[in-house]
């Protein structure tokens, strides 16, 4: 997917007049669509933002707009942008929008509905904050991302048998990564919030000057309720409509606020109360990952990447919906079903010889070593459909479900 974004992105630099480059820490990249490949120092955030003023000298014309698409680059592209004085959210929103418990502090600030939450970094820590948090609760990573090492836990025993393993897993494995100095600020801690029952959906929306526009709202229509949070099921329009709906459009606006986001596309993420009121859960200062850009380009016909470049080069992105011309359309996510090695994906042709089927990616290939949740960053693959009403959308998935297989062994 993230091939479509960049070719996306570059076609929209081009009709703009403009030469579409990246900027790669590792000179991996194969340098398809863009006009120059650059690299940059891995792990350093000044010596990036350094690299990148060069860069805008030695181009034919100084650099006009940053976009990054994977969220750990966020905060680096706010950097070269600030620098560069480009349209951006700053580095420290950057780092909110990626830091839970910031996040929190900020969205407290300006009143959104949410869930009671606290730090702890001990289990005697998060034993003594579960008084007030409350049972069931979610203990979380600070910064994390695919729901990985998410758990709801009901009781304090269940609390104290899982807490090291989540804060373990939450610190491990991503040094690479330009937060990983929140690992003492935080005292190597995780974040325990009060679980939230009811619907999850998700808001696709842009911002240009502070003006916040929604494009698109995902109900995930199955329900989770834990303990893990594996997402398998979006689908567009939402069901949400009156009261509920305009709450949403008012939250993720205020959340922008909250954040201080006055430029470019967000992901916010909500769970709506059986009262009908939402609770959010996280804002990304970035697109919705996976296919949800897709998912949005089918249903509303907006595309989000042009979109977003638009913004970042401080053109009028100027987008409006037409709800009689929005399409049903869903999407499913597979993981595998046990750990093991990757024998055979099953039912691939079945799937793409369907006329309602727009997209069917398998991420991987046989012989891979597969994990399951939750300790999985991604899906093993994806499968894009359309359909007239949301009740076809949900029997599709059942359909897709019950025909696409990864067979491990
Ligand atoms: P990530 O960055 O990994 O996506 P989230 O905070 O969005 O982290 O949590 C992942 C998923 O876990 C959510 O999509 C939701 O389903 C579930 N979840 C997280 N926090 C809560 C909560 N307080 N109440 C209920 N479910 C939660
Ligand atoms: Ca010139
Ligand atoms: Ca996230
Ligand atoms: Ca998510
Ligand atoms: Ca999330
Ligand atoms: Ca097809």
């Amino acid at each position: 997917s993230r091939r479509k974004h960049f070719a996306k992105a570059v076609e929209t630099a081009h009709a703009l007049g403009h030469r579409a480059i990246v900027v790669v820490e590792e000179p991996s990249w194969e340098g398809e669509y863009v006009d120059e490949v650059y690299t940059a120092p891995t792990g350093d955030l000044r010596a990036t933002v350094a690299r990148c003023v060069e860069i805008s000298q030695l181009e034919p014309e100084p650099i006009a707009g940053v976009i990054a698409f994977v969220e750990h680059s966020v905060p680096t592209a706010a950097a070269v942008a600030a620098e560069l004085g480009l349209p951006s959210i700053s580095v420290d929103t950057a780092e909110k929008s990626r830091d839970k418990l910031s996040m929190r502090q900020a969205f407290e600030k300006v009143g959104i509905s949410q869930p009671r939450f606290a730090l702890a970094s001990t289990v005697e820590e998060a034993l003594e904050a579960a008084e007030s948090v409350a049972y069931p609760l979610v203990m979380k990573p600070i910064i994390g991302g695919g729901s990985m090492f998410v758990r709801r836990v009901d009781t304090p025993e269940e609390l104290a048998e899982h807490f090291e393993d989540i804060r373990e897993g939450a610190w491990a494995g991503f040094d690479y990564d330009p937060l990983f100095i929140l690992k003492s600020k935080y005292s190597e801690g995780i974040l325990l919030e009060e679980f939230l029952p009811g619907n999850e959906i998700s808001v696709e929306s842009y911002v240009q000057d502070g003006v916040t526009t929604v494009v698109a709202v995902h109900d995930k229509p199955t329900p989770m309720d834990g303990p893990f949070f594996e997402e398998t099921f979006y689908a567009t329009p939402t069901v949400l409509a009156g009261a509920t709906l305009a709450k949403v459009e008012e939250y993720t606006a205020l959340a922008h606020q909250g954040l201080d986001i006055a430029q470019g596309a967000t992901h916010t993420e909500f769970r709506v109360a059986p009262s009908g009121e939402p609770y959010i859960l996280e804002t990304g200062a970035r697109l919705g990952g996976g296919p949800v850009y897709q998912s949005v380009l089918l249903s509303t016909g907006v595309d989000m990447v042009e979109v977003l470049t638009k913004v970042a080069l401080g053109e009028v992105a100027d987008v409006s919906v037409d709800p009689a011309r929005v399409r049903h359309v869903g999407f499913s996510l597979h993981f595998g079903e046990q750990p093991g090695e990757l024998a055979a994906v099953e039912g691939i042709d079945t799937l793409e010889d369907r006329d309602d089927v727009a997209e069917v990616m398998i991420y991987g290939k046989v012989g891979d070593q597969i994990d399951v949740p939750p300790r999985v960053w991604q899906a093993q693959g994806h499968v894009l459909f359309t359909g007239d009403s949301r009740e076809e959308i949900v029997r599709k998935q059942r359909e897709v479900n019950e025909t696409l297989r990864f067979r491990v062994r």
